[in-house]
This record gives structure tokens, C-alpha cells and sequence, in this order.
């Protein structure tokens, strides 16, 4: 690690990359990078490098972890061994499980989360070279991911950090400012300013904090119009495909229950093969407003489903999502193997 310099900021009000103090890294994305998921972003900021993939809205497997009223959202931040100077030990460490944490929360004011009750949103975001703001590149990325795969948001989702270096506020910290500087606040915004992450390391006076807002307000409107010119792009290239007529009304239920389906389709036979353990019918509340139909068409399933309490799936599901690929993994095996 580089030593920490004398001064990050000089007489000309400049910081060591040249930029201003209420200036964010040169920025930009690429959609649609992945044709395996349903929806993916490459982000370059600065020397960060992420790619972000979506998969769903598909059933989830196993069911216990399923909501009743509302789609589950998974989110994964992962950081490759080689994106640091140090290689990172692969696998969730403490800080990749906080970031996922804090990162998927970012996201579910925005997801409209009731259109798909039983189902599951995967986000992935992958660091492949970090430098300082990969938490705020990822959501960046895994917010126009999410539109790519066709998501029904409220609208975007847009990230940045700011900082405190030689006493003054400065948006998006690079590297020495970031190990070196005094505080670092990143942040996580709709288009209407509303947070949906904030976090803090170090001090800043109140008045400070209402001031870093309002600069992270800036940076995060202006990654936002480069995420929509991201989309624009992508979406403007699309004229072979088959849009509804303007006057042709467009049955949202029918589409949630089409993409369902499909998703039903493609685990059917994990489907069959599940067994639900003794310990998740041990559990005696019922499931409140749930609408188990459109998942759950087995009868004897359905009644299951209703045993299990829903703030103890939340809870599961907390504990576990710190690992949610080896679970799922080894979920099914167990299953697999019981029946
Ligand atoms: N970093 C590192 N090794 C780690 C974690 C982080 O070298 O195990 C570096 C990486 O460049 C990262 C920076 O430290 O971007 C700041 O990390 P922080 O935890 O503040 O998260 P970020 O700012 O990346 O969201």
C-alpha cells in the first residue's frame, strides 16, 4: 500500500487525480455483457472494474425460504482474489456479507416486490479490480443489470461516497483518499433523492453530513444519466422487436403469471424431488396475505407453506444469505438425496 501523502488536495484546489473536489471519476458502462443471465452491466469508474448479473424473477428453491407476498431479492458482492493489491481469500468474508447486506436493502424500496410472491431475484456483483468505491460501482452496475433483465423498478438505483481529506468534503474518494482520509459516507439514491443506503466511517460535523448529501445528491444525478443513456442505447438498437400497440392494453397479471410459469417449467423436477425437513413443520404460524396459488399448485405443499411464520423466513433467511449458493447447493443435493 502506497504511504499516505501529505496533502490531497492543493493550492489550486485540486486532488491528486486531477479532479475537483466535487468531481467523480470518469465513468462507463456496457449492458447486456452476459448471455446467460437475464440481465447484465460491465462498470469502468476510475480503475474499479465490475460486472453485475441478474437471473429471475424464477421459483426458489427450497420453498421454506420462499415469501409469501412478495418476491425475495438476493444480492451478492464478491470481490475476485486478484481485484487487490493483496489477494483476497476467495469465499463471504465479514465485509462481503456486509456490503450484500447493505446492498440489497439499497434495492428493495425501488423492486416491486409484490409482482412475483415466491419468487427470487439474483444479483451478483462481481469486483474484478477495485480501487476504492466498489460497494457504490457495484450497486451502480446492478442497477441497470436489473433493468436489463426487465425488472419493474420505481426507478433507478445510483451510488457514490463522499469523503473528508485536509478538512474539506470531496465526492467519490479514490484509493489514498479512501485509506487515508478522514471519513467516508457512501451513499445510495433513487431519482427523488431518497436514500436507501447510507454509511459512515469516521467523523463529520452535522452541518457536514447535510452538505455531503447534498454533493452526493450531484454525483449520484449525474451516474444516473449515464446509466440511462446506458439503457437508451441498448433499447434504441432494438427496433425488430415486437412492441404492444399503444391502444393495446397490456395484462400485467398475465405477464407476471407467464413469467412464472416458465420459471415453473424450468425446476420441475427439483419440484418433485423436494421434502420439506421435520424442523420447518414444527413451525406454527401462518403465513398472513399470502397467495400461494400462483407458485404452489400441490395441495399438501400449499398447507406447509401456510404452517411456516414469515418472520422466521425472513430471519433463515438473514442468516443464510451470507452463503446462498453453497445453501441452495447443498439444499438440493439433501433433497435429491431423501427422495
Ligand atoms: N480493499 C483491499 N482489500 C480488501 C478490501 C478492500 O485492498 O480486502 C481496498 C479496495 O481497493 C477497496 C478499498 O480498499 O476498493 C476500500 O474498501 P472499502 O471497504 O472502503 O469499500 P469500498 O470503498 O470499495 O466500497
Amino acid at each position: 500500500m502506497s504511504d499516505k501523502p501529505e496533502k490531497f488536495i492543493d493550492e489550486n484546489g485540486l486532488r491528486l487525480d486531477g479532479r475537483r473536489v466535487d468531481e467523480i471519476r470518469p465513468m462507463k458502462m456496457e449492458i447486456g455483457v452476459l448471455s446467460r443471465a437475464d440481465g447484465s452491466c460491465y462498470l469502468e469508474w476510475g480503475k474499479n472494474k465490475v460486472l453485475a448479473a441478474v437471473y429471475g424473477p424464477r421459483e426458489l428453491h427450497p420453498r421454506r425460504m420462499q415469501k409469501a407476498d412478495s418476491v425475495l431479492i438476493r444480492y451478492r458482492y464478491n470481490m475476485a482474489a486478484f481485484s487487490v493489491e493483496d489477494r483476497i481469500r476467495p469465499g463471504p468474508s465479514r465485509r462481503s456479507t456486509e456490503i450484500s447486506k447493505v446492498s440489497r436493502e439499497a434495492f428493495e424500496p425501488v423492486v416491486l416486490t409484490h409482482l412475483y410472491p415466491g419468487a427470487v431475484i439474483d444479483v451478483f456483483a462481481e469486483v474484478l479490480q477495485a480501487d476504492a468505491g466498489t460497494r457504490t460501482a457495484a450497486i451502480n452496475a446492478a442497477s441497470v443489470a436489473l433493468a436489463d433483465a426487465g425488472i419493474p423498478m420505481k426507478g433507478l438505483v445510483s451510488a457514490c461516497a463522499v469523503g473528508k481529506v485536509d478538512g474539506q468534503l470531496v465526492l467519490d474518494l479514490n484509493k489514498p483518499e479512501d485509506n487515508y482520509g478522514d471519513a467516508d459516507i457512501p451513499m445510495a439514491m433513487t431519482s427523488d433523492g431518497e436514500i436507501t443506503l447510507v454509511q459512515m466511517d469516521g467523523d463529520v460535523t452535522q452541518e457536514e453530513f447535510k452538505q455531503a448529501i447534498e454533493m452526493c445528491k450531484e454525483g449520484c444525478r449525474q451516474i444516473m444519466e449515464i446509466q440511462k443513456e446506458t439503457l437508451r442505447n441498448k433499447f434504441t438498437k432494438l427496433d425488430d422487436v415486437e412492441v404492444p400497440d399503444e391502444d393495446e392494453d397490456v395484462d400485467v397479471s398475465a405477464l407476471v403469471e407467464s413469467t412464472l410459469e416458465s420459471s415453473e417449467d424450468d425446476v420441475e423436477d427439483e419440484e418433485e424431488a423436494e421434502v420439506e425437513s421435520e424442523d420447518d413443520t414444527d413451525q406454527e404460524e401462518e403465513v398472513e396475505g399470502g397467495d400461494e396459488d400462483s407458485v404452489d399448485e400441490d395441495e399438501s405443499e400449499s398447507e406447509d407453506a401456510e404452517d411456516l411464520d414469515s418472520v422466521e423466513l425472513v430471519e433463515d433467511l438473514e442468516e443464510s444469505f451470507t452463503d446462498v449458493d453453497e445453501e441452495d447447493a447443498t439444499d438440493d443435493e439433501d433433497e435429491d438425496e431423501k427422495a
